[in-house]
């Protein structure tokens, strides 16, 4: 069983497989099925390298899985939501070496938030894109263009989960900037 049905299996959600997706209201034909096998293949609409450049490679998967965080593992919203606090709004360049650190970030402050959640949005504030919207685009421009406008809007409808977003956000800072006085410290002590 793929691991998304398992999710939902835990979180007692009924899989519709026809119409809508609906998590997130796509207009899919077959459902949720659908929606999650087109985010699958959303983020090769441009070369590996333009996808990190741009980072819609990191911006299409923070924003399909909040749409549906009924498929992920609890934490993983937390993690969804601070990458994109952290790109939106600190304008950070993200690399696979920052999921490491975040990740890091993430594990201690489970340990001492055992019960905090992040709250899906009521259906009236949720993003009006969704993945199949970025799969409709023509051309690359407009491909990257709707991916950041799609991260904008969902990070935009978890509003009430901001905070956390904020505290998680400002650890991850802390600790690069540790990360990064450690390493200048090797290059002095290499270069004396
Ligand atoms: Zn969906």
């Amino acid at each position: 069983m793929p691991k998304w049905l398992e999710q939902a299996a835990k979180n007692d959600l009924e899989i519709l497989e026809d119409g809508q997706c609906q998590l997130c209201g796509s207009d899919t034909l077959h459902g949720i099925t659908e929606c999650v096998a087109t985010a699958g293949k959303i983020t090769h609409k441009i070369s590996q390298e333009k996808g990190i450049q741009h980072m819609t490679i990191f911006l299409c998967v923070d924003a399909h899985a909040l749409q549906h965080t009924l498929i992920h593992g609890r934490w993983n919203n937390h993690f969804h939501l601070t990458r994109l606090h952290l790109i939106l709004r600190h304008q950070v360049q993200w690399t696979y070496d920052l999921t490491t650190v975040l990740n890091e970030v993430l594990d201690a402050y489970k340990l001492k938030h055992a019960d905090e959640r992040i709250i899906d949005p009521d259906q009236a504030h949720r993003s009006a894109i969704t993945v199949i919207d970025v799969d409709a685009s023509h051309d690359e421009d407009e491909y990257v263009r709707l991916v950041w406008q799609w991260a904008e809007q969902v990070y935009t409808s978890f509003a009430d989960s901001h905070p956390i977003a904020q505290s998680l956000a400002e650890l991850f800072l802390q600790k690069c900037e540790a990360i990064s006085k450690d390493s200048q410290q090797t290059v002095d002590e290499e270069s004396e």
